[in-house]
């Protein structure tokens, strides 16, 4: 990829790309991707990092939405599963099935939530009891029992429920398992797709710190927020995908537009090994009595705990509050009344907004998730056609983006050239089929460069087949940090190289998993600075201030001071 300052000064050179977007959340990023492999010249900008808003704030799961069945919502639900189904089949190395278990403490009830539901009577639903979760389970296997790409649903009683999972509440009358996918790291998927849209296509510049500020006419102003440099362009189609942010980006733009509710969904998570060993690799997802959900997640070693939806007004004020904490860990003894948890087993939190189909009042959890493209067609906000993307789910974001990529096709009067459906992503091309084979290229590695078998397995789950480029450029580096031996610093290197960092926070919160798991110190931190510092270049000063930009932000937006939750 050439270096952020020669796109910018590409973007100066060619101002008038054909389209420009706004906003590389997952929705963005997926657009970007879809028409650079149609070969456009299509411009990505974000006024942050890749991935820093909702798209990095999910609950890690990639799921076809069951519970979205009770509210009608039937050909959301199938996209979702056959998107899930795709994600898992053709990104192996960083999407993976997931076994979902419910813990079931009633049999009946919740029976008339979807018809209430239905006829506009219920505002909150009740708990679910087994016979409406198992109603659901057999709909949801239906609806993915072509691809096959997961097991169907088992329901065991109260006595196989408890031999499975000793630690579990022994008032439950049943368990049911059913499967969905994990992905522990969003954020690396964001940054794979990118890659490969400009592996795909020379005119496909994604630009992170860019900001728009203001349009008029068919002009779009932006932003570069490290240099202050505004940039005009001129593009033939602007997309709006600002997330949670679309109706405040419209309104930079001139026009009040009324696309977005949002509710805020926090999650923490846990070093508590008593917990992640009654889990094992398996998803908790419950109700409270009054019908919301809680969901135990293995995030790698750890437990991800997860998720409110709460009103909330300004996106950018999201972060997770001690009554979130308190309802979360009491939801926790509910089904494993045994086990401690507490505040000072936190991790890491971090909480996001839902772009949500307008909607007023009610119960969050009942406003649709699906996705729509609202279009104002040339002449009605600027003299170009501008695109909001509204709504989704991380896991359909494919199919929104396809969606979306088609309108701009259309007006630009392109066809389409390539599908996405069956295309694999990133280190999953050429990926081995079985284990035998993916033992064979491992060892290969290994051989070639005189590595640790271990490392480079290490190397091979996280970066699939585009190991081979880490090894082939920095298999002399490939040593462990002396302050985080997991880590090496070829890595590092590798991420540093080609994967425009800007900020120590960019490494560590979204090319990794470093902040999330716990594991940074000021020591490692102190180490990771210096790497930076000479790979990309920065004065001494710079690496003081990036280490004290990064401290900021973990304490303003994840309530964490290296290891240790800091109350509000
Ligand atoms: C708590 C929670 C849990 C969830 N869990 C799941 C889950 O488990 N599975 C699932 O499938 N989905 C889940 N979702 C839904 C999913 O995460 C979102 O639908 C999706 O990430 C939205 O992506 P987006 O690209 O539309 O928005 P975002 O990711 O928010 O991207 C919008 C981007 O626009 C940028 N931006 C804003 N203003 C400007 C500007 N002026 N100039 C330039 N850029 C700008 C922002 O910086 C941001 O990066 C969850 C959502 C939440 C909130």
């Amino acid at each position: 990829m050439k270096t952020r300052q020669e796109r910018i000064q590409a973007l100066k050179k060619y101002p008038a790309p054909s389209v420009l977007i706004i906003g590389a959340g997952i929705n963005g990023i997926g657009t970007f991707r879809d028409l650079a492999l149609q070969g456009l010249d299509v411009v990505l900008v974000d006024r942050g990092d890749y991935c820093n808003g909702t798209s990095a704030a999910s609950s890690h799961m990639v799921h076809g939405g069951i519970r979205y069945l009770e509210n009608g919502e039937f050909s959301l639900v199938k996209e979702a599963v056959q998107e899930r189904n795709q994600l898992i089949e053709r990104l192996p190395h960083l999407v993976k099935p997931l076994p979902t278990t419910f813990p079931i403490f009633k049999r009946f009830s919740g029976l008339l939530n979807a018809p209430l539901k239905f006829v506009g009577l219920l505002d909150r639903p009740s708990e679910r009891g087994a016979l409406v979760i198992k109603l659901g389970m057999v709909f949801y296997d239906a609806l993915t029992r072509k691809q096959k790409s997961v097991p169907p649903h088992v329901f065991r009683n109260r006595t196989d429920s408890l031999t499975r999972y000793p630690e579990l509440n022994p008032e439950i009358c049943y368990t049911a398992t059913y499967f969905d996918g994990s992905m522990p790291s969003p954020e690396r998927i964001a940054v794979e797709l990118i890659k490969d849209a400009v592996e795909a296509n020379e005119n496909a510049i994604p630009i992170n710190y860019v900001s728009l500020i203001s349009a008029d006419g068919g002009e779009v102003t932006l932003k570069d927020e490290v240099s202050g440099e505004e940039i005009t362009l001129t593009p033939r189609v602007l997309v709006n995908a600002a997330g949670p942010w679309i109706d405040l980006v419209n309104q930079k733009m001139g026009r009040e537009t009324p696309y977005i509710s949002t509710t805020k969904g926090s999650h923490l998570i846990l070093d508590n090994p008593l917990l992640k060993n009654a889990i094992g690799e398996e998803e908790f997802f419950f109700e409270n009595k009054d019908g919301r959900i809680v969901l135990i997640f293995p995030l790698l070693d750890k437990v991800l705990i997860g998720t409110s939806d709460l009103w909330i007004d300004d996106p950018d004020d999201s972060v997770i509050t001690e009554e979130e904490i308190d309802y979360f860990l009491e939801m926790i003894e509910r089904v494993f009344p045994e086990i401690e948890v507490n505040r000072s087993q936190i991790i890491y939190t971090f909480s996001g907004v839902r772009p949500l189909q307008r909607s007023e009042g009610g119960a969050t959890g009942q406003i649709s998730r699906n996705h729509t493209v609202k279009v104002l067609p040339s002449g009605q906000l600027l003299d170009i056609p501008v695109l909001s993307l509204v709504g989704g789910k991380w896991t359909s974001f494919r199919a929104f983006s396809e969606h979306a990529a088609d309108q701009v096709l259309q007006l630009l009067g392109k066809e389409r050239k390539i599908s996405t459906w069956n295309l694999l992503i990133g280190g999953s091309k050429d990926y081995p089929k079985n284990q035998a084979q993916r033992d064979r290229l491992v060892e290969d590695w290994s051989q070639k460069s005189g590595l640790d078998r271990t490392l480079v397995e290490g190397l091979f789950a996280w970066y699939g087949t585009k190991t081979s480029q880490v090894l082939a450029r920095f298999a002399d580096k490939l040593t462990p940090l002396k302050t985080l031996p997991g880590v090496t610093r070829g890595e590092l290197e590798w991420i540093l190289d080609g994967e425009d960092v800007l900020h120590l926070d960019d490494f560590i919160l979204r090319r990794t998993t470093l902040a999330k798991l716990g594991k940074i110190t000021p020591e490692s931190l102190e180490e990771i600075a210096e790497i930076c510092t000479s790979v990309l270049g920065w004065s001494e000063r710079e690496k003081v201030a990036e280490v004290k930009r990064y401290q900021e932000i973990m304490l303003k937006k994840h309530r964490m001071h290296y290891g240790e939750y800091v109350s509000a």
